[in-house]
């Protein structure tokens, strides 16, 4: 009898202990999966012409949070209350603007159209249904009504 009991101590005790490797083993996962997925917002580059702000990687930033150019573009100028038009993969502001202007108008555009808003996950999309326009979530399924006119 005590040779069983202690048998079974040990399976028990073996059992436990696989459980928890098991458990450790998937906290690390779940640790490494949200890590690398993290995203980061992207942040502007550029540099003044004359009176002008040469927006250098406007095309690397919507290739970045995958929006249309055109959104992304017409929210910016409004925004920061600027005429521009993109030259290649530059986006030139008929005035000067500073960085510290243009990078909290990035997070607002972001949080507004690229970020889901059940899990914060970028990978969405802008969708148009009849009148109204949602941003549909590919990770969670989650779907938001985001404003249709910028
Ligand atoms: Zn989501």
């Amino acid at each position: 009898m005590l040779f069983i009991k202690i048998y079974i101590l040990i399976i028990h005790s073996l059992i436990m202990t696989y459980e928890q490797l098991l458990d450790e083993a998937y906290k690390k996962v779940k640790q490494v999966d949200t890590s690398s997925s993290r995203f980061e917002i992207p942040k502007i580059q550029g540099h003044f012409q004359g009176k002008k702000t040469i927006l250098t990687n406007f095309s690397q930033i919507v290739s970045q949070i995958r929006r249309n150019p055109e959104h992304f573009q017409k929210f910016l100028l409004r925004e920061l209350a600027a005429a521009g038009q993109r030259e290649g993969d530059r986006l030139v502001l008929n005035k000067k603007v500073s960085s510290k202007k243009i990078n909290p108008k990035i997070e607002q555009y972001v949080k507004e159209f690229v970020l889901c808003k059940a899990c914060g996950k970028p990978d969405t999309e802008i969708k148009k249904e009849g009148r109204l326009t949602f941003l549909h979530c590919l990770a969670c399924g989650a779907k938001h009504s985001v404003r249709g006119k910028i």
